[in-house]
């Protein structure tokens, strides 16, 4: 006779029956430590419509083509192995959380082990999957209670992208810490520039990684840089495309038309008045942001057909964030 006690796969050392399989029967998962246990356990399992169901409608990972996406999470859990789940940090602040975690995995008898910092929104009371960053380095075993400071973003739909943007007239310790917090949250989501009305605050601030491009193009991202009731000026003539995205409008990306050059004048934190000539990359992504600042995103520079063919994906994308997932 076979033993038929069986252990759950996330690893905490109680009966699957009692730990996880609840929550893939549909228990919602109280916090998102639970709600990660479960999906590595749900990976496991070869169970893709758990992972779907939990992941962020907002989340780079999430397809409108269900059946494939299925497959492709099912393809990795059948050729992975599900050694051991290890949690290293767990931070939790109103609808916002992170964890921390080293994923235990082999692929063909080979390591596929890593780290990740994953980060989970709470939406309409559901602990939501919604970015993944694969962390460096081992961090000691400790599972802590903190502050986190991943800032809810305002996603397409939302009037305060609308808006136009006051300006800031004292660099307050308040604004200070927003801006901390904006630098987390664009690196958390893996933006490369992000500006305060995407993260509900209607004040012309940006933030932005700049970008230098070697001989071959290719470019690198350095230092933040903080702009400050930014005013553009004299933009090139010339222009040039390349593919556009936006962390509020998640999963479109299309080329936009750009002048090569303008002048940016700015405060800088230290609260100097400051001008600069930019150019290629880094006056692209300034005129992303500012747009932000003037209530214009980046699908307004669409032709009207363009934004015609856009239309449907546009809608889907609203519908999927304001009234829930549609599958
Ligand atoms: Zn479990
Ligand atoms: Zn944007």
């Amino acid at each position: 006779m076979e033993n038929e006690i069986k252990q759950c796969p996330c690893g905490s050392g109680k009966l699957y029956t009692e730990c996880c399989e609840p929550f893939h029967k549909g228990e919602l998962a109280p916090n998102a430590l639970l709600l990660m246990r479960s999906r590595y356990a749900a990976y496991a399992l070869n169970l893709p419509d758990y992972i779907i169901n939990t992941t962020h409608p907002a989340s780079p990972q999430y397809s409108h083509d269900v059946s494939s996406w299925a497959k492709k999470i099912s393809s990795f859990s059948k050729h992975s192995a599900f050694k051991k789940l290890e949690v290293l940090d767990f931070k939790e602040q109103g609808d916002l959380a992170t964890v921390t975690f080293v994923a235990h995995l082999s692929q063909k008898d080979q390591d596929a082990t890593f780290t990740e910092k994953s980060y989970f929104d709470k939406v309409k009371g559901r602990w939501l999957y919604r970015i993944g960053q694969l962390a460096e380095g081992h961090v000691p075993t400790l599972i802590t209670q903190g502050q986190i400071k991943i800032l809810p973003l305002a996603y397409y739909g939302d009037p305060i992208l609308r808006k136009k943007a006051d300006p800031i007239l004292e660099i307050s310790d308040e604004i200070k810490k927003l801006i901390d917090e904006m630098i987390e949250t664009m690196d958390g989501c893996d933006g490369i520039g992000l500006a305060a009305p995407q993260v509900h605050h209607s004040i012309q601030l940006f933030i932005i990684r700049e970008p230098s491009e070697d001989e071959n193009g290719e470019i690198a991202w350095g230092d933040v840089k903080v702009f400050i009731n930014p005013v553009l000026s004299s933009f090139s003539e010339e222009k040039w495309s390349l593919s556009e995205g936006c962390l509020s409008i998640p999963s479109i990306h299309f080329d936009v038309e750009r002048p090569k050059e303008l002048t940016v004048e700015y405060t800088n934190l230290e609260g100097n008045r400051v001008q600069e000539r930019c150019s290629m990359m880094k006056a692209r992504v300034i005129m992303h942001e500012y747009d932000h600042l003037q209530g214009v995103l980046f699908i307004d520079h669409l032709s009207a057909t363009e934004r015609e063919k856009m239309e449907p994906f546009l809608k889907r994308l609203h519908h999927r964030i304001h009234d829930g997932t549609e599958l």
